[in-house]
Formats: structure tokens, sequence, C-alpha cells
């Protein structure tokens, strides 16, 4: 039984060496991250390309993913490195005070119009709501606070402010390098941080082309902001990372679940991709085994419909990188084996389909549904088809064979679509079918005899260009 859904795992320094990156490849991993906030341009490089090679020793694609670094508002740094906060003590937040001049009393910070975006009252979050302040006051830069919560803040800790509104532009100056980076690393998916607006993922997709990039834009959803926009960036964003670290922080972790849930429908509604994101297997990063309670939480991602789920810390840095990978996998397989509550049939039955190769998807995905069918495959150029498909429920394999390895790398995000790499002299149908089943046969993946449907176009190398769905059963090589 191969499982559906696909796993994200970022990399660090527990998962530098070939060796590792093979056995995290061999365990499910489908789409590696690269962290920005993270490590030098050389090191990106460096690790882009163990990633490349050890997909290619494994003979599995993998997907690369480069994760914008974004306006993650910081606090300065302290003389000492980290200052102790006791509750009930003042603190003050000054953007303008040195870059090292941080003490007990206060702390510089780099976002110099935060003092704008406060008011008294308002809750600032230190440390991923470690530590909780109240501002009391603002005097021209400088904004007074009482320690809520206390506890250690140490140098360049992110700030929130619950409720969301603090106000800094989506791409910094660090993340346009890193875009032409991603450029020149050829990566598969662009994540863009603390996305506000529709604008942001459009700026980012610009500078993207611009230099090149082809790659699929993610919009992170981590901000109030983007929560409250969320159908415009939907529309603008080829996938949605919900991001659940930076978001918990700001909208409370209580209500996080219900977004969560809210956000996966209306992204496979907008028939785009979905990661659910951050802490899924925390514990991991100390232990060999996932907690219940984690188990629980990545069966939910997956039965709520996740194109992906991520894993963080637990492979950046974790003891426990390839356990983590191979527990994930398992739990996304055991999650879906259970039926799911509504049924196949009544998908998008209301819908009005714009395109022929959605439409043909769709009819696909009702056929494969109610007939006894073993696999689809679609022989595409651009991966759209195998896209459509994934967006209904089934648990029939879909594989996308298509010429293009950065197709093939893309499909890696999308739940239960399985990339093939397929290049094809032939011009007739009738042997164009028998080289996909001798591949098919060759890897065991189905036999002779087994229901499949196709879908392809009449025009070889044209994008968009599906057209018709065949249903055939698989023959031997005559
Ligand atoms: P990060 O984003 O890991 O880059 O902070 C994910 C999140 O905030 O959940
Ligand atoms: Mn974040």
């Amino acid at each position: 039984m191969q499982k559906r859904t696909k796993i994200v795992a970022t990399l660090g320094p527990a998962t530098e060496r070939p060796k590792t990156l093979r056995k995290l490849i061999d365990a499910g991993l489908d789409v590696a991250r690269l962290n920005f906030s993270h490590g030098s341009a050389d090191e990106h490089r460096a690790r882009a390309a163990a990633v490349r090679k050890a997909s290619d020793d494994c003979g599995r694609e993998v997907g690369l993913l480069g994760d914008l670094q974004g306006p993650k508002i910081r606090v300065k740094r302290f003389k000492k490195g980290s200052v102790e906060l006791k509750d009930g003590a003042s603190f003050f937040l000054d953007s303008t005070l040195g870059y090292e001049e941080g003490s007990k009393k206060g702390v510089g910070v780099a976002l110099d119009t935060i003092h704008e975006d406060v008011e008294p009252k308002d809750i600032l979050l230190l440390n991923d709501g470690m530590i909780t302040l109240q501002v009391e006051s603002i005097e021209g830069t400088r904004i007074h606070t009482t320690v809520v919560n206390g506890g250690i803040l140490s140098d360049h800790k992110g700030i929130n402010k619950k409720g969301g509104g603090l106000s800094a532009p989506a791409l910094t100056d660090i993340d346009k390098e890193n875009i032409l980076l991603a450029a020149e690393l050829e990566m598969d998916f662009l994540a863009v941080s603390f996305v506000r607006t529709a604008a942001d993922i459009e700026e980012a997709r610009r500078l993207f082309r611009d230099a090149g990039g082809s790659g699929l834009i993610v919009a992170k959803i981590e901000r109030t902001e983007a929560v409250d926009n969320i159908d415009v960036i939907i529309d603008a964003a080829d996938v949605i990372m919900v991001a659940r670290g930076d978001l918990g922080v700001e909208m409370g972790y209580a209500r996080l679940t219900g977004i969560q849930k809210s956000l996966i429908r209306k992204t496979r509604k907008a028939r785009k991709v979905v990661i659910t994101a951050t802490q899924m297997m925390e514990s991991m990063i100390l232990n060999p085994i996932p907690t219940r309670a984690e188990v629980s939480d990545v069966s939910n991602a997956v039965m709520d419909g996740s194109d992906a789920v991520m894993l963080s810390g637990e492979t950046a840095v974790g003891k426990h990188p390839i356990k983590a990978v191979r527990a994930m996998a398992e739990v996304c397989t055991g999650a879906e084996q259970f039926p799911l509550p509504h049924g196949r049939t009544r998908h998008r039955l209301g819908d009005y389909f714009e395109r022929v190769d959605e439409a043909i998807a769709m009819a696909v995905m009702y056929t494969a549904n109610h007939l006894d069918v073993k696999a689809i495959f679609a022989l595409t150029e651009s991966g759209s088809t195998a896209l459509w498909m994934s967006r209904i429920r089934s648990d029939i394999p879909i594989y996308a064979f298509t010429p293009h390895a950065a197709t093939s790398r893309r499909v890696t995000m999308y739940r239960g679509v399985g990339p093939i790499h397929f290049d094809t002299e032939a011009t007739n149908s009738r042997e164009v079918y028998q080289d996909v089943f001798d591949i098919m046969l060759a890897r065991g993946l189905v036999a002779v005899g087994d229901r499949v449907i196709f879908t392809k176009g009449d025009l070889h190398g044209v994008s968009g260009g599906t057209n018709a769905m065949k249903i055939v059963e698989i023959t031997e090589k005559s």
C-alpha cells in the first residue's frame, strides 16, 4: 500500500549527509524544504545539489522547496545575550535603541515603525508566545510595557502582536536576494512567509519568474491579515501552507484547529494544493516515537484533506530525523485507510467547468470511483490534469507520465499523484499505451488484466491540451 499524502521535511544540520538524505527519501520524503532563515547561499547551494543527487541515487523524484525568511519582526541583541523578565516588571521596546544595547530595562526592535502599530492594552508575544508583554504607553519610538508572562528572552527572538497588525512589508531585501537564489537552484516551490495580501504573492511570483524560476508559489498563512484575505490569497497562490507556528501565536492556539480545517477546505475547493505545517511530530526532536496526540494531529490533517504534512525541527535539528519521516509516513498510510465521511459521488456535481482538461479530469474521477479501476494514467505536460484529479477524494493511484523533470518534481506535492518519467517516440496510441504498460508492469505497479483509465491530448507537447479519456485493460507486450 503506497501512501497518498506527501511529506515535506526541512533539512538542517541533522540531515546533511548524503546517506541520511537517501534514508529520508526511502522513508517517504517527497519534498525537501530549505529554510532561508538559516544558512548561507553556498550552504543552500550544497544542500540543493545533495538533494538532487540523493533523489537520483534512490530513483525517486523529490521536490525542492525554498522557504523565504520574510519580515519576521525580531528584538535586537542584549549586552549579555539574554535577560530574565520577571512577571509584573516594566520592560520597553524601542526601534532606535542600539543593536547590542538590550538590558533588563528594554531592548531594540528591528522594525522602525513598530511604535505606530501598537496602542495601550495591546498584547505583544515574544519567542513564539513564551513571553507576553502588555503595552502601557507609547512615548516617541519607545513602547513601555508590563511583563505579563516572564521568562528568558534572548537575542533575535521574534515578536508578534496578538490579533495581528504589525505592518512590515512581506518581502525584505534579503528575501529578494533569496528569490534569485531559488531561481538559480531551480526550486520547485517558493514559499512566501508572513503574506498579508494577494499583492505579496504576485510580487514574489513576478520576481521569481523574472529571475527564470518556474516553480509553484506557496503562500504561508501565518498572520491574521492573511486569514482575513484568504480567498484572494488562495486565488493568487498555487499552494497554501497552514503555518501553525506563527499563526497560533497571533490568533491564539484555541482557534487554530478550526482555522486549519477551514483553510484546507477552501484551498481544495479552489483546486489548489495545501500543506499542514509545524510541530506535527515535535516530541520526536528528542524521542524516537511520536506521542499519541501527535499521531492524532497528523491523522486529522490527512483526514481533513491535506496534500502534504510538514516536518520542521524534527528533521532539521532533531535526534531522529529518519524515524520522524518513517513514523509520519506510517501515520499517513494508516489515516488514509479510513473511509471519508462524505461518500464519493456528489463532489462538484453542481460545478460548471471552464476548461476542457478539468472536465476530463472530473469525468475520470467520477468513472474511477464508480467502476473497478486499478489506476489512472495521465499523460501530462504541466501536471494540471493530475492536479484537477487529485482534488477529488479517491483511493485510486494517479500516475503523472511526463517527459519534463519540472513537472515530475511539481507533482511530488499533489496528494495521490506519483510522477513517472515518460518519453516516447511512438505516434500511434496503441503503441503509446503499450509503452506505458511495459513501464508499469516492470515496476510491479499493475498486473495484466487490470483496468486503468488514460487521459491525454491529441497533440504531444501542448500544455492544457488533455481532451480525452480512455478505459483500457493492461495487456502484455505482443
Ligand atoms: P516557519 O513557518 O517555520 O518558517 O516559522 C512555519 C510556521 O510559522 O508555522
Ligand atoms: Mn512562521
